[in-house]
């Protein structure tokens, strides 16, 4: 009987939103059970999507408290569904989110009426503790001093930056662990002074690497271990090394232009690149997971366990389809939940034995409630006896079942903003407005093509022509409109490391670096040393020439 139903399980399914088929594994389908939520109705791909549109990265912008007043910085749209409060009010006794509890109505989607009630609640202006001078910044926790910056820890004196862990004094820094004074980099970790690199670690003084470690003052290199003074893989004598440096012409825009032309050239013909960037793992699959066990289809994990189907956490335990959740055990179909254990369907929440939540913390048995903290047996955010919760919470169950509403996440109604300013668009940016709007969900056309300022072409070439009062100068980006300034600090680290002025928001830098660590599906590749058939984490239109498998890699490379 049991073989039975996972059979039928295992048949093909057609996603309920893009409409392409899907099919559910014996691993999840066992994994689902575990932690008790029903069966997906739409792909992994469009899970991820909807998850991630509730994480917003929208432009900074200066606002204002709607229980105060007072002035805040956030990346939450204007003309919110929802009132704004300051995270610090948010977190106060000054409001309370059980005054606007109400009762369920079963001659409505439940759905409806929870995001009626979301629509009351205020949301936090931003995410983060423990920062001084981090304003103008979002999600970030334990840092100092950080400018225009989102999702970073124990940062400090970090400018348009993005996703980072322990970083010092860099500027368009990405994807980035213990490292200093870079700049223009993603995937590097223990770097000192490395400048437009990638997937580097443990290097020094040195420009446009890629998979190298361990390397000082080497420029334009690949797959290097423990060089020193190398252009493009050749050895130099230091004397040899420093003069030819000097030639090159690095403050100048357009030879740097020119070395980023030569640099992914030389990605997609000489690399050689291992299938993926993952490290102490056993039996897992995914990219850049690191310390996991047992994790399947898994990316940006770290010392996790049994779960499948996950996106950007840490310390994992049997989770299924969570995103953006730490700390976290059987948790299914939820996004952004941290500390959290039994958790299902919810979003932002920090809670336990729950479904249904949006900004919830330290709950217990509440089911489709908004902002509660330290609440037990509440629906709707009304407080019950514990059986009249359970009968009540079977009932809407029943209800949910029949409008086809129970065990799907929260609508895209409920999202905070719009898709094209959520980390669903870093992943998916070719998503189209019409389905996004078809699905429920928000779009913003943003015009900005009134904004006055310089168009960036006119900057100087060169940083050393670049006077002081460019920092009083509005720039415009030419590829979005959107207006951008250079810091005081930042022109100073530019003019320290010989870096010219960039030319886009750093917006739509931060985007296109992303472009090439959100790959969520692997592609067949031959292995250029053994002809294995392996699977890689790039996409085939970037035309890599050189993919190697993980034996090859480690024996040709590691
Ligand atoms: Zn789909
Ligand atoms: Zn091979």
């Amino acid at each position: 009987m049991f073989l039975n139903i996972m059979n039928q399980q295992q048949k093909n399914k057609v996603c309920e939103h893009c409409k392409n088929e899907f099919t559910i594994s014996n691993g999840e389908f066992s994994l689902y059970e575990k932690v008790g939520i029903e069966l997906p109705t739409i792909c992994f791909f469009c899970r991820v999507k909807l998850h991630l549109s509730f994480w917003m990265f929208g432009k900074f912008r200066k606002g204002k408290s709607d229980l105060s007043g007072e002035s805040l910085i956030t990346v939450l749209p204007e003309n919110t569904r929802y009132p704004i409060y300051t995270l610090h009010e948010w977190h106060s006794d000054k409001w309370d989110a059980m005054d606007y509890g109400v009762d369920y109505d079963p001659n409505k989607s439940f759905f409806e009426q929870l995001k009626k009630l979301q629509e009351k609640i205020p949301h936090p202006h931003q995410n983060g503790a423990n920062n001084t001078n981090c304003d103008w910044c979002d999600d970030v926790w334990n840092s100092k001093n950080c400018y225009l910056s989102r999702s970073m820890e124990v940062c400090e004196d970090l400018y348009y930056s993005y996703r980072n862990l322990s970083v010092k004094n860099s500027i368009d820094v990405t994807v980035c662990y213990n490292s200093e004074k870079c700049y223009d980099s993603s995937d590097c970790y223990h770097s000192y002074k490395l400048f437009y690199s990638k997937h580097s670690r443990d290097c020094i003084d040195s420009y446009f690497l890629y998979d190298c470690r361990n390397c000082q003052n080497c420029f334009m290199c690949w797959n290097l271990r423990g060089k020193s003074y190398y252009i493009e893989n050749i050895a130099y004598t230091r004397e040899e090394y420093l003069e030819k440096i000097k030639s090159f012409n690095l403050g100048s825009y357009n030879s740097i232009q020119n070395y980023k032309k030569h640099f992914d050239e030389m990605i997609k013909n000489e690399v050689v690149h291992r299938p993926n960037f993952n490290l102490k793992i056993y039996s897992s699959s995914g990219d850049y997971l690191l310390d996991c066990k047992n994790c399947f289809n898994c990316f940006t994990i770290s010392e996790s366990e049994d779960s499948i189907n996950c996106i950007r956490g840490m310390k994992e335990k049997s989770n299924i389809d969570a995103d953006g959740c730490w700390y976290s055990e059987l948790a299914g179909n939820c996004a952004n939940c941290v500390n959290n254990y039994s958790l299902k369907y919810s979003n932002w929440s920090s809670s336990r034995y729950s479904e249904y939540l949006n900004l919830c913390i330290e709950c217990e048995y509440c089911f489709g409630c908004v902002g509660l903290k330290k609440k037990k047996f509440c629906i709707l955010n009304k407080e019950y006896s514990k059986e009249a919760y359970e009968k009540l919470r079977e009932r809407i169950i029943v209800d949910m079942k029949r409008k086809g509403e129970y065990g799907q996440f929260l609508p895209y109604t409920m999202s905070a903003g719009s898709f094209n300013f959520s980390s669903s668009f870093l992943y998916f940016p070719e998503t189209k407005k019409e389905d996004i709007l078809k699905l429920g969900g928000y779009w913003e056309d943003v015009d900005e093509s009134q904004l006055e300022g310089m168009p960036t072409s006119e900057l100087p070439d060169d940083i050393k022509n670049v006077s002081d009062n460019i920092i009083t100068q509005a720039l415009i980006c030419p590829k979005t409109g959107w207006r951008f300034n250079i810091a005081q600090n930042e022109l100073s680290f530019y003019r320290e490391n010989n870096i010219p002025l960039p030319r886009y928001h750093f917006d739509v830098r931060t985007r296109e670096a992303l472009k090439y660590l959100t790959v969520l599906k692997s592609y067949l590749y031959n292995c250029f040393y053994c002809n294995k058939k392996t699977e890689a984490y790039y996409l085939p239109e970037w035309g890599y020439q050189k993919i190697a498998c993980e034996e090859c890699y480690k024996q040709n490379i590691n």
